[in-house]
């Protein structure tokens, strides 16, 4: 059901000019912005050319080269004053990411509670961005390590998060000492406009901030590949699907510039008998059907142990039969929208897949409003198959969830290991052998490894990231804002004589 009152044109525009987009910067262009939740158009943004690109990319360096000079926690005072116009800004911004990304309302206001809270982090670390002193095997000398801003940093980012990847990697490349410049997903060009005029607001309270520190690129592939090739961009954090790192690595390689890569996954939980199956089934529900199965840690394979199966399963198909489905403004949806015809044709690919292979099917039926026959709303699909298939395997990004049975863990780790993605994984159990297992060297592989948890719905304060198609890229908390700095390592002598390392002697 579609609950709108005022047309949601209308209502894009009024948001927008809250949050201070002139009608221009969305107008008139060529990029055409629908919303999922009724298909229809409701912007043309111009695209950035490229000679604006090659500019902002130009401009953005020349702005690190100053920022560089700022001290530490001064930049991370404009970080503190960007989470502060976030925190102003945030119904608005959030109801946006609703409209633009079809996710519920309070996903879309969680989206940008963790941009204020990597701002917070990013600010505190400004304070923290230091390295070791370690000893000299020579006499009075001293060795240290100094970390220094890098340059100006690519952001690539996906449709599924519009703005909180963007904040992940600017709250710390900025504190850093680095400028941003952002080139957001082609589906969600107006949350990436909201947002830069949200740091603009910031920046202009700081006051003198260079130029051209924090850039936004609008556009498609072609961009992003300006962004990846140019050598003034000697980082680029790319959020999207493995075809795009597939592509992204090797050309930032070839240039031997860093990359974080933050990529698909395929992401599985495991019930072991053990499990308290009231706490597992919520985190199954809101992991697998949660933000329409479009999240990268939504939760796609669930690995059941035997003697939990006919109570567990069960109940999941109650839950998928009456989970509200539909527009994701109203307060009582949980799964929106997915993002257009494509991804419900994949899902269907998929799901047509999965029934060739043998699998009892649950949901995962279109739902048409008849107002909005351009809105592709599904209901989710729990699909029972007895192994792991090719199909199982690839990450579709939709509202999935395929169920195995199991055994023994054993086997069950190997079937939850056998999959190329490695992002985020669970266990749910009471007994302590089988969590320590799963978290070990010899359980889960992932970059993200939960007990009683859903895989789903990370906290910015851990590193974020996984392994294998994944891409390897770690962003947010811990130490990951070591990658938006260069390490020097210094050695100071403090005396009058010149002893050689290693014991080598050089007499001239
Ligand atoms: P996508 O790969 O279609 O696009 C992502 C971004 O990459 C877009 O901005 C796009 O324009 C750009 N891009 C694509 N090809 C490029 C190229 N050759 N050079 C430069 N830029 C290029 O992904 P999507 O459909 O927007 O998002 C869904 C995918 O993203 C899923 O696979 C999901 O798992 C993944 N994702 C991963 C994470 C993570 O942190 N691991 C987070 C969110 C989404």
């Amino acid at each position: 059901t579609t609950s709108a009152t005022t047309p949601i044109k209308d209502e894009v525009r009024a948001l927008l000019t809250q949050l201070g987009v002139p009608p221009q910067a969305y107008s008139g262009g060529d990029l055409i912005v629908h919303t999922p939740i009724t298909g229809e158009e409701i912007a043309q943004a111009p695209r950035t050319t490229a000679s604006a690109t090659a500019e902002a990319i130009a401009q953005a360096h020349k702005a690190y080269l100053e920022w560089r000079t700022v001290p530490a926690p001064k930049r991370g005072e404009l970080i503190r004053l960007l989470g502060d116009e976030l925190r102003a800004a945030l119904p608005q911004l959030g109801r946006l990411v609703t409209i633009e990304a079809g996710k519920i309302l309070s996903e879309g206001l969680g989206e940008v509670q963790e941009m204020i809270d990597i701002c917070g982090f990013a600010a505190g670390l400004s304070r923290q961005v230091g390295g070791l002193t370690l000893p000299s095997e020579r006499p009075s000398h001293r060795m240290m390590e100094t970390w220094h801003p890098l340059g100006a940093i690519g952001v690539i980012s996906a449709f599924n998060f519009p703005v909180a990847v963007w904040s992940w990697n600017a709250a710390l490349a900025l504190v850093c000492g680095n400028a941003v410049i952002w080139k957001p997903s082609e589906k969600t060009p107006l949350t990436a406009l909201a947002t830069q005029a949200i740091f603009q607001r910031a920046a202009a309270k700081f006051g003198g901030v260079p130029e051209g520190l924090a850039a936004l690129l609008l556009g498609d592939v072609s961009v992003g590949e300006q962004l990846v090739t140019s050598p003034l961009v000697p980082l680029v954090s790319a959020t999207g699907s493995t075809a795009m790192g597939r592509a992204v690595a090797p050309r930032l390689a070839a240039r031997f510039a860093r990359a974080i890569l933050e990529l698909g996954g395929n992401n599985a939980a495991i019930v072991t008998p053990t499990a308290d199956l009231h706490l597992t089934v919520r985190a199954i529900a809101f992991s697998a059907m949660g933000t329409a199965g479009q999240r990268c840690t939504s939760l796609r394979r669930l690995l059941v142990h035997e003697s939990v199966y006919d109570t567990l399963v069960p109940q999941l198909k109650k839950i998928y039969a009456s989970v509200v489905v539909g527009d994701p403004r109203d307060a009582g949806t949980l799964v929106g929208p997915l993002i257009d015809e494509r991804a419900f044709n994949a899902m269907q690919k998929a799901l047509e897949q999965a029934r060739r292979d043998g699998a009892e099917i649950t949901g995962g039926e279109r739902i048409s409003f008849a107002e909005i026959p351009q809105a592709f709303f599904v209901r989710p699909a729990l699909v029972e198959i007895a192994t792991q298939t090719d199909i199982v395997r690839h990450e579709t990004f939709a509202p999935i969830l395929y169920v195995l049975k199991y055994r023994e863990l054993e086997d069950a780790i190997a079937v939850h290991n056998s999959v190329p993605q490695g992002l985020s994984s669970s266990i749910f159990t009471l007994n302590v052998r089988e969590a320590e297992r799963f978290l070990s060297a010899t359980g889960s592989d992932c970059g993200i490894a939960n007990v009683n948890i859903g895989t789903s719905g990370a906290e910015i304060g851990g590193a974020f990231g996984g392994e294998k198609e994944t891409g390897g890229g770690r962003e947010s908390g811990s130490d990951a804002w070591k990658q938006y700095m260069r390490r020097a390592t210094n050695t100071i002598n403090y005396g009058t004589e010149l002893p050689l390392a290693q014991g080598v002697s050089f007499d001239i």
